[in-house]
């Protein structure tokens, strides 16, 4: 294990995983990921990997549309797979107030550059044959979301930050930080200590301990 690292990533959930990952691919080689089990030991390995874009804020939704065009091309990059399925997505509305609101998103969609498209009940039923429409005044569809499965892309990423020349270290818990005056000195951990000036808290639900 390095003793000493520009930055060190605490957990190896699919946070800590893509924070390393892009890490690596901006150029930083010595940076360091810490996880006390295995990788995706956390909620990851539980979440259903439903990726949808259209988020409340612009800058939440750019980096939804960045997260996509990067599950399009890790797979190649890496040559694992990272189980992403391009397969869109429905809202629907059964009620005019709703209706309404899917419009407006509609339009901030737009301004997103999301291809998010109005249909009426009848189409969505054609692209989803098990739906009810009885009730439904229409929908909207996002054909650029999908699905992910979360394990295999924590793994693709963590494979193309260790090719960039990141260290990933499992069975190692992180113990404390050493601070001194208002900044991080190193990690520590039941491994020992990982001098470095950044530290990256991903440690998910766990994050506050
Ligand atoms: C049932 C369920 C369904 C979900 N569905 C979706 C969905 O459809 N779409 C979606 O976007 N999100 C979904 N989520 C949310 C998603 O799973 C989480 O937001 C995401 O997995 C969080 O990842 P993380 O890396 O931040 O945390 P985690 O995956 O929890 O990773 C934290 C890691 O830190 C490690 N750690 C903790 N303490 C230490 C320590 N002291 N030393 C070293 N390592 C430590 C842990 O072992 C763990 O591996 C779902 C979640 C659940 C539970």
């Amino acid at each position: 294990m390095l003793h000493r690292a520009r930055a060190v990533v605490i957990g190896g959930g699919v946070g800590g995983c893509a924070v390393l990952y892009w890490l690596a691919r901006l150029g930083w080689e010595d940076v360091v990921l810490v996880e006390r089990a295995e990788l995706t030991s956390g909620s990851t390995f539980h979440s259903a990997g439903l990726v949808g874009q259209l988020r409340g804020t612009l800058s939440l939704t750019k980096m939804m549309m960045s997260s996509v065009e990067l599950y399009r091309d890790l797979e190649g990059e890496v040559g694992l797979e990272t189980g992403w399925h391009e397969v869109g997505s429905l809202r629907l509305a059964s009620a005019p107030a709703r209706m309404h609101e899917i419009a407006r998103q509609a339009g901030w969609a737009k301004t997103f550059g999301l291809p998010l498209e109005l249909i009426s009940p009848g189409e969505a039923k054609e692209l989803f044959p098990p739906l009810e429409t009885e009730g439904v005044l229409g929908a909207a569809f996002l054909p650029t979301d999908g699905y992910v499965d979360p394990s295999q892309l924590t793994f693709a990423l963590a494979e193309g930050a260790r090719r960039r020349g990141a260290e990933i270290n499992t069975s190692t818990r992180v113990t404390g930080i050493r601070v001194a005056r208002g900044r991080a000195q190193a990690v520590e951990t039941d491994r020992g200590e990982i001098e470095t000036e950044i530290v990256v808290n991903a440690g998910g639900m766990y994050a506050r301990e």
